[in-house]
């Protein structure tokens, strides 16, 4: 793959990454539908109706292609390498940036985007990068990484750092701001993984599932880079600042509709809001409207200056292999290959 040149600023770029088969669902007796071909091309054995694909009875299949495409055995370091560290170096040079993990619930978003102390994913492994690399590039090494980690659920926006009261949206000139929100200055890697598992366990978990993560639960992490460089024209030293944001997307069983009709309906159902928005703001986008409805939801007013224009956008689609998901990998991949059009 070639590195994106000027032409291709303002797409997104997509991934998708397939998980291996848990032991549920091998013992459920499900078999894998799903097959990685060639490092960038997706093979889903599609199947006439349900009864169909419990039996397996094949009907046909379909390829989608995307920039890259990772089977089960790959790392979480080869999927960072690949999909964010270009981002990382973007942000270095004064961009914005931003990683969405998109998929059902089960289908490793969490697992891509923050792992675990062994397997530290996405969020962990872009702070741990930029740590090292903006040394390189400050001048007199005054530069600073801040964080902040927040959770959009049920239209409302919480601090996860330091759980409290809902945080108000304002706009100004740097776009969306949470008043409140902890900026938490970070120094090293091991503190920013036991952060943000922290974090992570402050987020709404449903009544009935205490220890579960609310499958309607978005979690936003925003990290701002701020160094002083020369400026090669004035020779004056300037500051620059980038902000990456990483984001953890609710689970996207529920919010398949796209047409304006459907999201009626299910708006009144009160489905998640902010994915519905998210879509319509990436419908919107590959149709090139000059009105993007940034506005219709808490995700999308944060997400303003980090969609479309000339941000760098990354989207990873999590999928599991079997074939009891077969309809939400089906839907994921159509949404992943509508996104590639941006
Ligand atoms: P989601 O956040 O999309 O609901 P999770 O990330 O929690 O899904 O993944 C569901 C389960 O699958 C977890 O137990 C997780 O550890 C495991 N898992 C997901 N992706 C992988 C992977 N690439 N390799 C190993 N285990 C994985
Ligand atoms: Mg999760």
């Amino acid at each position: 793959e070639a590195a994106p040149g000027k032409a291709e600023e303002g797409r997104i770029f997509v991934f998708v990454r397939l998980r291996p088969m848990s032991k549920k669902e091998k013992d459920a007796g499900s078999r894998s539908c799903v097959r990685i071909v060639n490092r960038k091309e997706v093979y889903l054995t599609e199947f006439a109706s349900e009864n169909d694909y419990l039996r397996l009875k094949r009907v046909r299949g379909r390829h989608f292609c995307f920039d890259a495409a990772f089977p089960d055995s790959t790392d979480q370091e080869e999927v960072y390498a690949t999909t964010t560290s270009e981002l990382v170096e973007r942000v270095l040079q004064g961009q914005n940036g931003t990683v969405f993990c998109y998929g059902a619930t089960g289908a490793g978003k969490t697992y891509t985007m923050l792992g675990t102390t062994d397997n530290p994913g996405v969020m962990v492994l872009a702070i741990k990068d930029l740590f090292a690399k903006i040394r390189q590039c400050s001048l007199d090494g005054a530069h600073s990484v801040s964080l902040s980690y927040l959770e959009v659920y049920n239209e409302t926006v919480r601090d996860l750092l330091s759980p409290g009261r809902p945080l108000v949206l304002r706009e100004d000139k740097q776009g969306t701001v949470a008043a409140g929100l902890t900026q938490y200055r970070a120094f090293s890697t091991d503190e920013v993984m036991r952060l943000l598992q922290q974090g992570n366990q402050n987020r709404t978990t449903e009544p009935t599932r205490v220890n579960e993560t609310s499958s309607r639960s978005h979690a936003i992490l925003q990290v701002v880079a701020e160094y002083k460089v020369e400026d090669p024209a004035t020779k004056s030293i300037i500051t620059r600042v980038g902000k990456l944001s990483l984001i953890d997307l609710a689970g996207s069983e529920r919010a398949l509709a796209t047409d304006q009709r459907t999201l009626r309906s299910i708006e009144g159902a009160n489905i998640n809001r902010s994915l519905l928005a998210l879509s319509s703001c990436i419908n919107a986008l590959v149709e090139g409207k000059k009105h993007i409805p940034y506005r219709n939801s808490k995700l999308t007013q944060l997400l303003k200056d980090s969609l479309g224009g000339s941000c760098n956008t990354v989207m990873i689609a999590n999928v599991s292999p079997s074939s009891i998901s077969f309809g939400e990998t089906q839907n994921t991949l159509h949404w992943a290959d509508r996104a590639k059009e941006i």
